[in-house]
Formats: structure tokens, C-alpha cells, sequence
């Protein structure tokens, strides 16, 4: 790579050599362009972290480890099928590797990396002390039945096994990965080692090492980030219409905390279309459909009644709302939708999903003024309960919901706070992803400098 002195071609020169020595995965050079964009002020400031003989940069994006395998599984009918398992070991400066898996058909190598490098910086902002790193298959839980999903997990967990522990790498969940699937991962891990070690993963049932709002901490998060966004301006959520998309564990808790505080979600999605009901989503029939029945969301307009409509393949974007949470996946809200959410009114976006919003669009909320929380500080609920359950898990303690909830809400103003005050100092007021980028980098720069050649 060019050896400049000069940070701005220095970052130029990495993002074209991350691209070149990655090809072919486009998530990760998205969520790689997105962290260097946002660094240059360090450097400024900071030119030793720019120093090209320490070559912190170019570790900070190539991952410590990667591991990929076969996940062989049998399917009711007795045939054979062959799936791939990831998991990117990617920063541990500073604590054990900690991030979710994902099963989904779209995951391959740049998704994983993507999602583990986005880990780092989010698990920093946490001030919890878990590095960074990611997994999951291209295994479709979708129509599958309980027993496939139960093979699946005993032969994916039959090689993840050995490159986990409490103190090594702690995975929980995320897309298609929720507490049907940590129950058969934990089983087959405990199994294999014949160990009680309830830290090696998170999102565990409540009875058995679990925590205490940990289904929920991703969507309240969310919900209390956009909070605190909204504070900074004089407002709250209360009385305001909220458009929602997804319809998982991020969506579900993210409706329920909007109408805990007053807001009214009217919408909820899947991959095949939205709904959109104009009394407010009934929240217990949406889980009756997606959490117990695993159905799609076209059911819940069949039975709630007038109030609902659905319609299939469309934008849930185009719906008007004051505030949007983005609640699905990955690139799901384009720079067609930004501009419609802003004609709308929109007021705050904050990202429940990783990387959902493109980075166009997200140019085009900065520009318009709209309150834009990232997927790093916005989502990092989730993760920051996971460590409370580790901390739970490693005292043989339980806490109570109260308790964890206080914690969550803590964690969730000090992340605001950070990010909003980088921002601040770095002349970008008010840009919270330049602030989540740089707050999350110096804690992670400053910890690997210290640890020598790592
Ligand atoms: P779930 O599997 O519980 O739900 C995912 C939801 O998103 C489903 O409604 C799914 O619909 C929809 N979805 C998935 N892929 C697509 C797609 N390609 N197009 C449209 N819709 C899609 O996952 P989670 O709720 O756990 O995760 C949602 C997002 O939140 C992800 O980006 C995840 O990385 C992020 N996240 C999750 C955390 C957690 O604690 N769970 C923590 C931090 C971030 P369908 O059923 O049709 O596929």
C-alpha cells in the first residue's frame, strides 16, 4: 500500500487495497468505507494513529481470524444437505470476540465480515469490554421443521465448538437465530464438553442462564436512542406516528417500547411485503403470527380487520411517519424511500438493523436535517444486554428485569452522550455517525497501540 503521510490519501490508499485483497463482497467494503470516511479528523488530531510504519489500519481491517466449515444435516425425509458455517473472529483488543449468527440464504463470506467488523466498533461504544466478531450460515430456517432446525444447530455447533468458550468467543443471535436455536446450540455445545459454562453464548432462556430483557434490548435500545435524539431537539416520541420494518425480534421490541412511551407504530414487515394499520399495531397478534405460529405478516391483515392493509412488495417506507426504524436487514432503505420518509416529515431515523439504511440516503437525512442514529450506537441494546448476561452468568447471579432495564437505559444515554459529544469536538454537531465511528475507533486504536504488534 502507498506509504503517504498525508491521512486523507492514506485512507484513500487502504479503502482501495481493502477492496482489491477482498473481492467480491460489497457489504464489507460498504461497512469498511463508511468507518474510514468518518476518520479523517482524528487524524488530523491524532496523526500517530495514522502513522503508517505502526500499520494500525490495515489490522484494524483484516480480521484476526476466520473460520469456515461443512455443516452436513439430515432433513425429515432422510436427504442429505450441505450448508456453509462462518464465524469471523474479527478484533479482541478489547475483551473475548462477541457478536451474534446469523441463518439466512444471503450470508456468505463479505456479509459475515461486514456484520464483524461493524461489531467492533459498536461493541467499543458499549464501554463493556467484548471485542468483535460475527457468524452464521446460508442455512434457510424459513419451512423448516423444529427437528431440521435441531439437526442443523447439533452439526453446525459440532465444529463451532471448538473455536468458542466464555472467555474465547461468545456468539447469540441474530437473523433466523433466536431462542429456539441458542437452545439447540447451548445443548450440543454442553454436550460435546461436558461443561456448564452458560457464558459461551447469549440469548439463552431465562431458566437456564438467561437474561432478563435480553429478546428485548435491541428494539428498546433503538427506541430510547431515538429518544435521546429527539430530546436533543426539544421533542418526544409521545403522540408520534412511528413506521417500523421487519417484523423479527429487533421490529417486535421496537413496537412495544414505541407503545410503551406513547407512540403509535401503524406498520411491520417481512421480505414478501408491509402492513400497515391505521389504529396501531396490535402487538399480541403480531407475535401470535411470527412468534408462535412463524407465519408471514400478510396473515395479520387477514385478521385484524378494516383497519389493516397489506400489501405485498412494497415499500413499508412510503408510509408517513414522524420517526422510522429500519428493523430487517441490510441496505433496506434507499435513497427512493429517503427522500419520500422526508417529504413525510420525518423527524429521526434510528437503525434497529445493521446497516439497513444505504449511504446515500443517509447523505440525504444529514442534509435534510432528520436526526440519524446508526445501526452501531442505535442497535447496540442487544449486545450491551449479551455482556450483562455474561456478567450474570460469570457471578451464577440473575438480576432483575428492573435492574437489567435500568442498566440498558444507562448504557443507551452514555452512547448517545459519546457519540453526540465526538460529533461535537470533531466539527460535525449533531452527525452521529462521524461521532459513533470516532468514539468507537479511539477506544479500540488506543487499546491495540498499548498491547504491542497484535
Ligand atoms: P429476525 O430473524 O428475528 O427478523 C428479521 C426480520 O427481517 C424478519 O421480519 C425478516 O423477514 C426480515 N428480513 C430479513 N431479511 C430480509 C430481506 N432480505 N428483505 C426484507 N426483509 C428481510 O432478526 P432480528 O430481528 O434479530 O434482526 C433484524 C436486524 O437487526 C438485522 O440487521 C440484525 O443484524 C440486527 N440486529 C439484531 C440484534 C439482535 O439482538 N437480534 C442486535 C443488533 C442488530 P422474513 O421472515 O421474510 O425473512
Amino acid at each position: 500500500m502507498k506509504d503517504t503521510k498525508d491521512p486523507q490519501a492514506r485512507l484513500d490508499a487502504l479503502r482501495a487495497d481493502t477492496e482489491r485483497r477482498n473481492p467480491a463482497q460489497p457489504e464489507f467494503h460498504q461497512a469498511v468505507r463508511e468507518v474510514l470516511d468518518s476518520l479523517a479528523p482524528v487524524f488530523a488530531v491524532r496523526p500517530e494513529l495514522a502513522d503508517p510504519s505502526l500499520g494500525l489500519l490495515e489490522r484494524i481491517v483484516e480480521p484476526e481470524r476466520q473460520i469456515l466449515f461443512r455443516v452436513p444435516w439430515q432433513d425429515d425425509h432422510g436427504r442429505i444437505h450441505v450448508n456453509r458455517g462462518y464465524r469471523v473472529e474479527f478484533n479482541s483488543a478489547l475483551g473475548p470476540y462477541k457478536g451474534g449468527l446469523r441463518f439466512h440464504p444471503s450470508v456468505d463470506i463479505g456479509v459475515v465480515k461486514f456484520l464483524g467488523f461493524e461489531q467492533i466498533f459498536k461493541n467499543a461504544l458499549t464501554g463493556l469490554g467484548i471485542g468483535g466478531g460475527k457468524g452464521g450460515s446460508d442455512f434457510d430456517p424459513h419451512g423448516k421443521s423444529d427437528a431440521e432446525v435441531m439437526r442443523f444447530c447439533q452439526s453446525f455447533m459440532t465444529e463451532l465448538y471448538r473455536h468458542i468458550g466464555e472467555h474465547t468467543d461468545v456468539p447469540a443471535g441474530d437473523i433466523g437465530v433466536g431462542g429456539r436455536e441458542i437452545g439447540y446450540l447451548f445443548g450440543q455445545y454442553r454436550r460435546i464438553t461436558n461443561r456448564w459454562e452458560a457464558g459461551v453464548l447469549t440469548g439463552k432462556g431465562q431458566g437456564w442462564g438467561g437474561s432478563a430483557i435480553r429478546p428485548e434490548a435491541t428494539g428498546y435500545g433503538s427506541v430510547l436512542f431515538a429518544a435521546e435524539m429527539l430530546a436533543v431537539r426539544g421533542l418526544g416520541l409521545s403522540g408520534q406516528t412511528a413506521v417500523v420494518s421487519g417484523s423479527g425480534n429487533v421490529a417486535i421490541y421496537t413496537i412495544e417500547k414505541l407503545q410503551q412511551l406513547g407512540a403509535n407504530p401503524v406498520t411491520a414487515s417481512d421480505s414478501q411485503g408491509y402492513v400497515v394499520d391505521e389504529k396501531g399495531i396490535d402487538l399480541a397478534l403480531l407475535r401470535q403470527i411470527k412468534e408462535v405460529e412463524r407465519g408471514r405478516v400478510s396473515e395479520y391483515a387477514a385478521r385484524r380487520g378494516p383497519s389493516a392493509k397489506y400489501v405485498a412488495g412494497g415499500s413499508v417506507w412510503d408510509v408517513a411517519a414522524d420517526v422510522a426504524f429500519p428493523s430487517a436487514t441490510q441496505n433496506e432503505l434507499g435513497e427512493e424511500a429517503a427522500r419520500t420518509l422526508i417529504r413525510n416529515g420525518v423527524k429521526a431515523v434510528s437503525e434497529g438493523a445493521n446497516m439497513p439504511t444505504t449511504p446515500e440516503a443517509v447523505r440525504l437525512f444529514q442534509e435534510a436535517g432528520v436526526a440519524f442514529g446508526p445501526g452501531k450506537a442505535a442497535n447496540a441494546g442487544g449486545v450491551a444486554v449479551s455482556a450483562l448476561e455474561m456478567a450474570q452468568n460469570a457471578s451464577r447471579s440473575a438480576w432483575t428485569p428492573a435492574r437489567v432495564e435500568e442498566e440498558l437505559a444507562e448504557i443507551m444515554r452514555s452512547i448517545h452522550a459519546v457519540s453526540y459529544e465526538t460529533a461535537e469536538r470533531y466539527g460535525a454537531p449533531g452527525d452521529y455517525v462521524t461521532g459513533a465511528n470516532i468514539a468507537g475507533f479511539e477506544r479500540v486504536a488506543d487499546a491495540m497501540l498499548v498491547q504491542g504488534l497484535i
